[in-house]
């Protein structure tokens, strides 16, 4: 079966054919550096992780760039700087902020299963690429200076004859529309409304660079010159696939197209265009003064009074296919942890099983191909939904096949969902004991938090979590911190303790002894079981038990 995307620019679904297999090349704008990163921003992060990782399946690993971009250079990087070092020089405390950032951003994403892109460059390090696709457009007549600014026009763009895309093709507007329909105050420096900038002059004490076009005084790129100029350096003048947000299509995607093929001379810049499309937290859109605004780190770090691990984080993003909006809410969140933490169970036997032949599961599934009916969806614009569908019909089969089991492992590495760095994945070795099925999910979840708990050096939370264990009859029994292999030690060895105890109770219940009846209740409850009494079809009495909640 052969890949096809869905396609922007053209609104349509189609073969997607690499300009050159042996390279083929994409394209992400990256993040703005100047705060933690936000939920909504690792949807891209994600998204476009699953891509690079289909590409490579497909191409092979050497014949894939992908290059995502970090920018920082930005009126909200120098607003952080000047407030948070008051004391350093502008452009050192700018560096402060945009190197903590980028290694935030870094531990964040990486923490989400998402590999490196092949190149992360920074726009301050292509200044020149800049500058010089800046000199073709006012060189070619698409762009002007006025007032010590550039800037691009793309009433000029539309006005040239020859191979030139309109403006405002991508975003499906029309040049006029716009023009009739923007407002009247504009800025002095521009002949159109529409015109935007490609370099403006510096204020005193920011960043500045010589100016191009001629310019004396030192000044700083506009926003979508950067990436004309990056994707430029390192892929060329066209490549395969651009992506990022949905909000990114205008202005930001469309003036990249203009520059780009302005100054080059060419119809496309890339032949597809991908856009995800945007997350909402319980329904409303993000904001800091809604209170809904959650971070990568605070996610990992706790929210909602749970931490949550990045596989479980990227479990609940994958669940919605990339081009529909998704609401990201706790339920779903819960749901993702419980789901994974299911599988992982059945998962843990193997790994448990092999570990002790000194065999590591995930290296071994490693060696295997992904399954078609994952690998399928994929293809299909990548449709994840249908690829975690494949992996969840078959969970009736983990626990009965080995191999069964390995192929899932093998699936979850392929979606990025379990790495083959995180040895202690299935970490809750249950030294061959069986749980009753109502608690396999809850000692699962004991097992995340654990993790996560121990991975933070959180002690309160470690301490809250051996309490809930205990609540469940459960002992934890950790091997050290960097070891996060856990041996669950418990009365759950099967359900007939708890069944023994019932019929005893049964017992005491017909010959009257109520204190001992209460006292067997008692410790039931003790274990985290509430009994009910009821009757059977034929009215005998049963008595039946749940976890309490
Ligand atoms: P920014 O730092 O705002 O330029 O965003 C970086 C990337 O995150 C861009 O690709 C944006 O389109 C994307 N993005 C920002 N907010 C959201 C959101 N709420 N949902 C999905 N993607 C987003
Ligand atoms: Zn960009």
């Amino acid at each position: 079966m052969e890949l096809r995307l869905y396609d922007t620019l053209t609104r349509d679904k189609r073969p997607f054919t690499p300009l050159d297999p042996a390279n083929v090349r994409m394209y992400v704008c990256g993040p703005t550096v100047y705060d933690f990163a936000h939920i909504g921003n690792a949807r891209p992060v994600i998204v476009f992780d699953v891509l690079f990782r289909l590409l490579r399946h497909l191409y092979g690993e050497a014949h894939v760039k992908y290059v995502r971009n970090i920018t920082d250079v930005d009126d909200k990087i120098n607003d952080r700087a000047a407030r948070d070092y008051p004391g350093l020089p502008l452009n050192e405390a700018i560096r402060k902020v945009t190197e903590q950032t980028e290694r935030q951003f870094h531990d964040d994403v990486d923490a989400l299963g998402c590999l490196r892109p092949t190149v992360e460059p920074r726009a301050t390090e292509h200044i020149g690429e800049m500058r010089s696709i800046i000199e073709k457009l006012v060189a070619g007549g698409f762009a002007y200076v006025e007032q010590d600014h550039v800037l691009f026009s793309p009433s000029a763009m539309n006005a040239a004859n020859g191979v030139l895309p309109r403006y405002g093709s991508l975003a499906n507007r029309s040049l006029d529309e716009m023009i009739a329909g923007a407002r009247v105050d504009v800025a002095p420096y521009k002949r159109d409304a529409t015109d935007f900038v490609l370099w403006k002059p510096s204020k005193p004490g920011e960043p500045s660079w010589p100016s191009p076009a001629g310019i004396a005084t030192p000044g700083r790129p506009g926003w979508h010159i950067e990436c004309s100029a990056m994707s430029w350096k390192h892929l060329g003048e066209t490549f395969d696939i651009h992506g990022g947000g949905i909000d990114l299509v205008f202005p930001h995607h469309e003036n990249e197209v203009a520059q780009s093929c302005c100054a080059f001379h060419t119809s496309r810049m890339a032949q597809t265009w991908m856009h995800n499309g945007f997350l909402q937290v319980e329904g409303e859109k993000m904001s800091k003064s809604l209170g809904n605004f959650v971070t990568i780190r605070e996610l990992l770090r706790g929210w909602r009074g749970q931490a949550w691990s990045g596989d479980v984080v990227r479990w609940a993003m994958l669940q919605t296919h990339y081009r529909q909006p998704i609401d990201w809410t706790f339920d779903n969140l819960l749901a993702a942890r419980n789901e994974l933490a299911e599988i992982y169970i059945f998962l843990r036997s193997i790994d448990y099983e092999l570990s002790n032949s000194g065999r590591d599961v995930v290296q071994e599934a490693g060696n295997l191909s992904p399954s078609a009916d994952v690998v399928g969806p994929l293809l299909d614009d990548l449709n994840l939904p249908g690829a975690i569908a494949s992996i969840r019909s078959r969970r009736s089969m983990l626990g009965k096949s080995r191999d069964a089991a390995m192929q899932v492992v093998r699936d979850l590495m392929f979606l990025g969902v379990v790495r083959s760095e995180t040895r202690y994945v299935f970490g809750m070795s249950s030294v061959g004991q069986r749980w009753p099925a109502q608690l396999t999910t809850k000692i699962a979840g004991l097992g995340f938090d654990y993790r996560i708990a121990c991975a933070n050096k959180d002690e309160e939370f470690v301490k809250q979590i051996e309490e809930r264990a205990a609540r469940l009859g459960v002992t934890i029994e950790s091997r050290g911190p960097l070891d996060l292999g856990l041996n669950f030690v418990s009365d759950w060895s099967d359900q007939q303790s708890i069944q023994d105890l019932i019929e005893a109770r049964t017992a005491a219940r017909a010959n009257k002894d109520w204190k001992e009846s209460d006292r067997i209740r008692d410790e039931l409850a003790a274990m985290g079981v509430v009994l009910k009494d009821g009757k059977d079809a034929d009215g005998k009495p049963v008595t039946t038990w749940e976890l309490a909640r």
